[in-house]
């Protein structure tokens, strides 16, 4: 563990445009390449004579990877600059970006939009700007991608900007200080290095804008929410739920309650990388015990919060969701599988209350008798069993879910009201 600080990062932007090659780039410039693939060119290069490692060398491998189905991808690789810990986040296209964005461990905190300079703002380029909107992206850097195509043509940049500029104000996505800048992510221009291709910008390159990102605050103002993903028995200390600190501090001699199990009792012990510890923070994987409290008390699902401020059981909650993909339309009834924090609990939608325009926000119709994939609108839902679910303008953290069908994300959301 370093003491650099860490930040989750999302790679958003339509396919092809360059997200890939970009993080390629970002893990070759920043000396990042996973030690895997250094050690395959090593004895590649023992054994053919190859030259020096190139980045070309990196994005083959990576490719490879990808199309061999490993879980190895361009998601989930990590890379260290100057002044932070960069994990990539999954990237929209990889199959349960959605789900992961919003339910857990890898909630971004900024992204990087990758607009080509050729093609401009296309349909994904819209749908993700608007997803990183909902979820609460605190901040995008926009990477106008490709100029070497469009010869590093500035009045071609600036066209590009114009419209993602004008994307951000139809879904009013408050961008004053996005940055713009272009860039190859197969050439490398301006991503570690000023780029001489493009002698008319002067802004910052690309790792420079990475490094200037402001410090994700952890929530610890928050109350305490934290979901249970794992309850063990261990012998000598008794039952322990294992789970992550969504919001607020954990101290032992705190009373806390589960919910929506409906048990509490007062911590004991914490403990965090096999140390006892007496307090845990936003962020922190902790195992912890709880006076009184057996293993079938309490299950995956619960959320522990303080005896006097607990996680509200939501009755029916009203929401506001995106639908991704969904074979035909979804009408009142259904009922597809609602994935928040740590729990999957089965939930019918029982009214569509809005339709909303997905580029604007507004208002689109009262009352639709469906939705469909690409429609946003805000639903009434009505969980099968007992469901911790809160408002995401109190905590965040709680706030979000993917709703999940026939093995696919269908939905993504964020929870308006909850009605206990
Ligand atoms: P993704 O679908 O957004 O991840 O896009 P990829 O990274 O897979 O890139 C799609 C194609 O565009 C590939 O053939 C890349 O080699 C190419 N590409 C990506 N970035 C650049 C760039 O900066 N310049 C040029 N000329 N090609 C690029």
């Amino acid at each position: 563990m370093t003491d650099t600080p860490h930040q989750n990062l999302a790679i958003i932007g339509h396919v092809d445009h360059g997200k890939s090659t970009l993080v390629g780039r970002l893990l070759f410039e920043t000396g990042s390449v996973p030690e895997h693939i250094i050690e395959q060119h090593r004895k590649e290069a023992e054994e053919k004579g190859k030259g020096g490692f190139e980045f070309a060398y990196v994005m083959d491998n990576l490719a490879e990877e990808r199309e061999r189905g490993l879980t190895i991808d361009i998601a989930h690789q990590e890379f260290t600059t100057d002044t932070y810990d960069f994990t990539i986040v999954d990237c929209p296209g990889h199959r349960d970006f959605v789900k992961n964005m919003i339910t857990g461990a890898s909630q971004a905190d900024n992204a990087v939009l990758v607009v080509a300079a050729d093609d401009g703002v296309a349909p994904q380029t819209q749908e993700h700007v608007f997803l990183a909107r909902t979820l609460g992206i605190d901040e995008l850097i926009v990477g106008i991608n490709k100029m070497d195509i469009v010869d590093y043509d500035e009045d071609r940049f600036r066209a590009v900007v114009e419209e993602v500029k004008q994307l951000f104000n139809q879904v009013r996505f408050d961008t004053e200080d996005a940055s713009f800048i272009p860039i190859s992510a197969f050439e490398g221009d301006n991503i570690a290095e000023p780029s001489d291709n493009t002698p008319w910008y002067n802004g910052r390159t690309l790792l420079e804008a990475l490094n200037d990102l402001p410090a994700p605050e952890p929530p610890t103002d928050a109350p305490l929410r934290l979901p249970i993903q794992d309850v063990y028995t261990i012998s000598g200390i008794g039952t322990v739920p294992v789970g992550r600190v969504e919001t607020g501090v954990l101290n032992t001699g705190d009373s806390v309650s589960f919910r929506p199990s409906d048990v509490g009792g007062e911590v004991k012990t914490i403990e965090m990388h096999h140390e006892e510890v007496p307090t845990a923070e936003p962020g922190d994987n902790v195992g912890f015990n709880v006076r009184g409290i057996g293993k079938d008390d309490i299950r995956r699902g619960d959320v522990c919060g303080p005896a006097d401020d607990p996680p509200s059981v939501a009755e029916t909650f009203q929401a506001q969701i995106v639908v991704m993909q969904h074979p035909s339309v979804i009408t009142p009834g259904y009922t597809p599988v609602f994935h928040a924090h740590t729990a999957q609990v089965a939930g019918t939608i029982e009214s569509l209350d809005k339709k909303m325009d997905p580029s604007s926000g507004e208002v689109a119709e009262e009352n639709p008798d469906y939705i469909e994939a690409g429609d946003a609108a805000v639903v009434t839902v009505r969980p099968q069993k007992p469901l911790s679910i809160e408002p995401s303008d109190e905590i965040p953290e709680l706030g979000s879910f993917a709703i999940r069908d026939m093995g696919q994300t269908v939905a993504a959301g964020k929870v308006l009201a909850v009605s206990e």
